[in-house]
């Protein structure tokens, strides 16, 4: 049989991996993973440290299968040729690449060779480019998607598919400033497994239920995001097992199990916005007749960063984002609106920070979601702002979730820290004196918003 080099990207697995099924079913495999400037320069600390922890499970799992993941440093353009003439390859695989660095450097990649290459779609269940170039909401974009014909998890390889190699080269590796997460797909099925046993079935109860997310942080939603994000485990056997659950229950379960399907839909939105516009993590998506005033204001910029606004949920949020590297879809929201809104900064720079601190960043479901909040996305309302204070009210009255992240309000009444940015400033510096006062007032920052979207809209 030939010879065929499969390089690994965000897909780091053995298991259901599109690309690399399919080069193992016509040609022996040499498993490739090359540590390029790319990957390091995209992403945060944390998110490098919990990729290379899984490059380095992913080796061992090619050892396992008596195999090896050829390691190299360098530019993918320089290295796959040699690594081609090397192994006397007579063809590259990989899996699709969405993001639109990564789109140039392929075909770098692809002129670079003198092989045959193959491209897969592998990080959604369905190919972007099968579906219409744009839709007006995501209901319209679901209604497609969901008919579309989805596949079932790839096999991974026959030890005998893959090729009897052996490499020294070691994986880089680089401490974080946080606790990661255990890396890797055993780790991913792991976690997921454990989710399907209960979580699941209350997934539409729980999933923005702020107090269960602070009690039962992997039940009441799926924590999935950072291995999926990376490709640790594949987007078919999540469908595949939800999608049993799904079939084999009825009533309330049913309607649970159904909404995390759903969910998945977004994810799948965003990488379809993606693919029809790389530079949607740069440019806002929606055109409008004015520009967006966007105010500059470091010091503001600062507090949100350092949960230090005022505004209990928002700093929870942040503070949890910086402490965890992940942050709950809820107050996600919360804190991306509150800077895009009430703080009238440019998403952008919020985007930019969410990368830098996420460890389950992904260039399409960060930008897409950041633009959908900041209204310079798909969202069909024009001016969506959220209530902070009216968010915390809905979703986290008794304040678990904040007293769990914002230790200077534990022993506040949590009714008073619902109310916190519109009390006095006599009664908060009696009640929590360590704990900043709002940064904007919450109808200046919602009026002031209003009034500068509707002028960029030519409303005003
Ligand atoms: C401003 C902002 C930035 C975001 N950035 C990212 C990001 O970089 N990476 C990321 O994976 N998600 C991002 N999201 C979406 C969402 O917040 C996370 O996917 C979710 O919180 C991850 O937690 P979970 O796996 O427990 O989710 P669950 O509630 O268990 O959901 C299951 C899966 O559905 C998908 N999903 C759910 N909601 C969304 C959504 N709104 N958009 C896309 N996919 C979704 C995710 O793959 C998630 O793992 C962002 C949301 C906002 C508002």
């Amino acid at each position: 049989m030939s010879m065929r080099l499969f390089w690994h990207r965000r897909d780091l697995r053995t298991r259901d991996n599109v690309g690399l099924a399919a080069a193992a079913a016509n040609d022996t495999v040499v498993p490739v993973f090359v540590a390029d400037g790319d990957l390091f320069d995209a992403i945060g600390n944390r998110q490098q440290a919990f990729f290379l922890r899984g490059a380095q499970r992913l080796r061992e799992r090619y050892r396992e299968l008596g195999s090896d993941l050829i390691v190299r440093t360098g530019d993918p353009e320089t290295v796959l040729p040699a690594l081609a003439a090397e192994f006397d390859a007579d063809g590259v695989t990989w899996n699709e690449h969405y993001r639109a660095a990564r789109r140039n450097r392929t075909r770098r990649v692809r002129d670079s060779l003198d092989t045959d290459t193959d491209e897969y779609t592998d990080h959604v269940l369905v190919d972007p480019g099968r579906l219409d170039p744009s839709y007006p909401n995501h209901s319209q974009f679901h209604d497609d998607w969901q008919v579309a014909p989805k596949h079932g998890p790839a096999p991974e390889p026959d030890p005998a598919d893959l090729a009897d190699v052996t490499d020294d080269e070691s994986i880089p590796t680089i401490q974080p400033d946080i606790e990661l997460p255990a890396a890797g797909y055993d780790a991913a099925s792991e976690r997921f497994d454990a989710f399907l046993q209960e979580g699941i079935y209350s997934y539409n109860d729980t999933r923005d239920d702020l107090p269960a997310a602070a009690e039962r942080p992997t039940q009441a939603v799926s924590r999935m995001s950072p291995y999926l994000a990376a490709g640790m485990i594949g987007i078919r056997e999540v469908w595949r097992d939800a999608t049993e659950i799904y079939d084999a229950v009825t009533g309330t379960d049913r309607r649970n199990v159904s909404k995390y399907r759903y969910e998945l839909s977004w994810r799948e939105q965003n990488y379809h916005l993606l693919y029809h516009n790389p530079d949607l993590p740069v440019e806002n998506y929606k055109s409008m007749p004015n520009e967006i005033a966007w105010r500059d204001d470091p010091d503001d910029f600062a507090a949100w960063q350092a949960g230090a606004t005022g505004y209990p949920l928002v700093d929870a949020g942040m503070r949890q984002l910086n402490e965890e590297g992940y942050l709950h879809n809820r107050p996600r929201q919360v804190v991306a609106s509150f800077l895009s809104k009430h703080l009238l900064l440019d998403w952008r720079k919020g985007a930019r920070y969410f990368t830098k601190q996420l460890i389950d960043h992904d260039p399409a479901s960060n930008h897409g979601n950041w633009q959908w909040i900041a209204s310079t996305g798909t969202d069909s309302v024009d001016v969506r702002i959220f209530d902070p204070v009216s968010q915390m009210s809905k979703y986290d009255d008794g304040a678990t979730f904040v007293k769990s992240y914002v230790p200077e309000l534990r022993d506040v009444p949590a009714g008073k820290i619902v109310d916190w940015p519109t009390l006095s400033s006599n009664e908060r510096d009696e009640l929590a004196p360590e704990y900043p006062d709002p940064i904007v007032g919450r109808n200046e920052g919602y009026e002031r918003a209003q009034r500068v979207f509707e002028q960029a809209l030519g409303k005003r």
